[in-house]
């Protein structure tokens, strides 16, 4: 990988839930984050074999797309294991969301991924835009033109995801490949963020200068609006070649 990154990164238990069962990577290669759900704390159990597979694929000198699909697949299996194994987690499973430097054909890109509803938005030239697509029952509400996405932050069905790491099947994994551009920005939230924080204001948080600032920043206002859930961001900046 050629390309130079800075990152900053945040978590928050909320002000309502006992425990974070979101887990979090700000790797070399990897960055993403991964919101667990499950009774009895299984939630934490899944996020935390989901991070910790992505820990191991962030170790490797070179990642290809489907080095990452494969670390995906297997992590689910294991989640799916440990519900076996356990029979008061059964039904345990998390989300992924994130973002891995790949190299296709001698070319660096981005592969951004996701399973479920946590998110990546991506930050250039002053605007703000979502690149991946909630696994949600809203989202599918909001797809055919029944709700509004902001009705969607209030909607009962909001929490409801239709794909999860560590079902019976692998998980189908939304895979975006993008070219790196100096001065980008992509923030990977879990749902904890744009549940409580519109997107404007998402938006003008995320271009906070520093990236360690803007997570943080992004993580009071979650708070502020009520912190309901928990909450995490990972800001990684594409930074300008030295010289330039
Ligand atoms: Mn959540």
């Amino acid at each position: 990988m050629t390309m130079k990154v800075a990152c900053g990164h945040h978590t928050d238990v909320g002000r309502v839930r006992s425990h974070n069962e979101d887990g979090l990577i700000a790797g070399r290669r990897v960055w993403a984050v991964a919101d667990g759900m499950g009774g009895h704390a299984a939630g934490d159990v899944a996020s935390s074999l989901m991070i910790g597979r992505l820990h191991a694929l962030d170790e490797a000198d070179a990642l290809r797309p489907t080095d990452l699909l494969t670390a995906l697949a297997e992590a689910s299996e294991t989640v799916r294991q440990h519900g076996d194994e356990h029979p008061r987690s059964a039904g345990l499973g998390t989300t992924v969301t994130g973002l891995a430097a790949v190299e296709v054909d001698g070319e660096d890109r981005w592969a951004v991924f996701n399973v479920g509803d946590s998110r990546v938005y991506r930050l250039a030239d002053g605007e703000l835009a979502r690149v991946t697509v909630d696994h949600s029952e809203v989202e599918e509400l909001v797809a055919g033109g029944i709700i509004t996405a902001d009705q969607a932050r209030h909607h009962p069905l909001r929490n409801i995801v239709t794909r999860s790491v560590g079902g019976a099947n692998p998980p189908a994994v939304d895979l975006w490949l993008l070219a790196p551009t100096p001065g980008e920005r992509f923030v990977v939230c879990s749902d904890g963020l744009n549940s409580e924080v519109e997107d404007a204001d998402i938006a003008r948080l995320a271009a906070t200068p520093d990236p360690q600032d803007a997570a943080e920043a992004l993580v009071a206002a979650a708070l502020a609006a009520g912190g309901r859930d928990n909450v995490t961001v990972v800001v990684v900046d594409v930074q300008e070649p030295s010289g330039s």
